[in-house]
C-alpha cells in the first residue's frame, strides 16, 4: 500500500452500514488500483457504529480513514464536503469513486469544484489506459466510459492534467465480489477542522421510504416491453412471474406509458439487474435496455421478430407471440412440478 495515489472509495451509510453501491465500488477499485500497482482506500465518516470498517477488507481495502465528529453522524451536503476534501488533501488519492447516489451527486461535484479536478457523472465502466491529445501520451489514466447525447454513444472521458480523477457510478453498475481470503483493513483515525459554523443543518427525522420491489435482489424476473403492454400480455407476464416465484420488470416506454410503476423499470435510467434468469417479453433489446440486464445469468426472449435486436445476447430465443408463448410455458412448468 502507497502512501499516495491510491485509489479511494467514499463509503456512503444507510442505517450505519455501508451502502451496496460503496461495496460494489471497493470491488471496482481493486480491479483499478491492481492495474496502477497502487492500493485501495476508504473514506468513512461520521457513522461506523453498526459496523468494523476495518471489515472492508473483505472487499479488497487495504485502509480505512476514519473521521468520527458530531457534525458528521448524519449526511449533510458542507460538512461531508467539507471533510472528504480534507481528507483527500491529506491522503492524496489519483482516482476517488463516489456512488451516483442523492448523496454522492451531492457530495462529489463540491469536493471536485474544491480541489478544481475532474468529475464524471453517472459512469457505467472504469478502466486505466492510455490517453493521447496535443502530442502528449497520457499513460495510468481513468477511463469514465458512459453514455452520452441521449444514449446514443458511449463516451470515454478522461481529466488527465488534475487530480485526483474523479467519477459517480450508478448503483448495481459494478458487480460487488468479496474477497475469499482477506484481511482487515487498517484502520486510521483522523481529525478534521470542523466549526460549528460548518454544521448549519440540523436533522431532525429521517423518513425511509419503503421500496415496493426490490429488482435488484430478484432471482427471477419477467420483463415486459411495449409488445407485451396490453392488458392480456400483461396479465400473462404477472401470471408468469408469479408461477415462477419471480417478480414483473418493465422497459421504459412501458413505464413512462403508466402502465408498470417506475420502481419496475430495468436499463439505463431504471435499475441495473442480474437476477439467474432474465425473461424479456415483447422487448425488442436497445442498447439502453441491454445495459440494465445484459449481465443476467440466463436470458430469455420472447418476441414477433426474428430480427430483434434482444436475441443477440438471449441464451434462448422465442419467436412468437407473447401470450401464446407464456401459457405455454406456464402449462410445461406446472406438468413438470
Ligand atoms: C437516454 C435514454 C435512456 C433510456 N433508458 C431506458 C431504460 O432504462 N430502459 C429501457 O427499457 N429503455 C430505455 N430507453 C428507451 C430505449 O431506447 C427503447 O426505446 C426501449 O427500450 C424500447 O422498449 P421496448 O423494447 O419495450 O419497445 P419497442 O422498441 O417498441 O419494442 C417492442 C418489441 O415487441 C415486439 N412485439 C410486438 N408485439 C409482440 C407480441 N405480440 N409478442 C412478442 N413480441 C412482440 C416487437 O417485435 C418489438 O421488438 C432509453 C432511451 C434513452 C434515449
Amino acid at each position: 500500500m502507497q502512501e499516495r495515489g491510491n485509489v479511494m472509495v467514499f463509503i456512503e451509510h444507510r442505517d450505519g452500514m455501508p451502502a451496496e453501491v460503496s461495496l460494489e465500488l471497493l470491488s471496482k477499485a481493486r480491479e483499478l488500483a491492481a492495474a496502477l500497482g497502487v492500493g485501495v482506500e476508504a473514506a468513512v465518516l461520521g457513522a461506523g457504529d453498526g459496523y468494523d470498517p476495518g471489515s472492508l477488507g473483505r472487499y479488497g481495502c487495504e485502509r480505512v480513514v476514519l473521521v468520527q465528529h458530531p457534525g458528521l453522524e448524519r449526511f449533510t451536503s458542507v460538512p461531508y464536503a467539507k471533510t472528504l476534501t480534507q481528507v483527500i488533501q491529506r491522503y492524496e488519492p489519483q482516482v476517488v469513486l463516489f456512488g451516483a447516489t442523492t448523496t454522492g451527486r451531492d457530495v462529489a461535484p463540491r469536493v471536485a469544484s474544491e480541489l478544481q479536478c475532474g468529475l464524471t457523472a453517472d459512469c457505467t465502466d472504469l478502466q486505466i489506459g492510455e490517453h493521447k491529445a496535443k502530442g502528449t501520451v497520457y499513460t495510468n489514466v481513468l477511463l469514465q466510459i458512459r453514455p452520452a447525447f441521449g444514449g446514443n454513444i458511449v463516451a470515454t472521458i478522461v481529466s488527465p492534467d488534475s487530480r485526483p480523477s474523479m467519477a459517480t457510478v450508478r448503483e448495481g453498475v459494478m458487480p460487488r465480489r468479496e474477497l475469499d481470503s482477506w484481511q482487515p483493513a487498517q484502520v486510521v483515525k483522523e481529525d478534521i477542522d470542523l466549526g460549528e459554523g460548518d454544521v448549519l443543518t440540523e436533522i431532525l427525522d429521517v423518513v425511509h421510504k419503503e421500496k415496493a420491489v426490490d429488482m435488484k435482489k430478484a432471482k427471477i424476473i419477467v420483463s415486459a416491453g411495449m409488445g407485451a403492454a396490453d392488458p392480456q400480455s400483461l396479465e400473462a407476464v404477472h401470471e408468469l412471474a408469479a408461477a415462477l416465484g419471480g417478480v414483473v420488470g418493465a422497459s421504459r416506454p412501458v413505464v413512462d406509458a403508466g402502465i408498470v410503476p417506475k420502481e419496475h423499470q430495468v436499463g439505463q435510467t431504471g435499475t441495473t439487474v442480474r437476477p439467474n434468469l432474465y425473461i424479456a417479453c415483447g422487448i425488442s433489446g436497445q442498447i439502453q435496455h441491454r445495459a440494465g440486464m445484459s449481465e443476467s445469468k440466463r436470458i430469455v426472449a420472447i418476441n414477433t421478430d426474428p430480427a430483434a435486436p434482444i436475441f443477440d445476447i438471449a441464451h434462448y430465443g422465442i419467436v412468437g407471440d407473447v401470450k401464446q408463448v407464456i401459457q405455454h410455458m406456464i402449462k410445461a412448468y406446472k406438468d413438470k412440478e
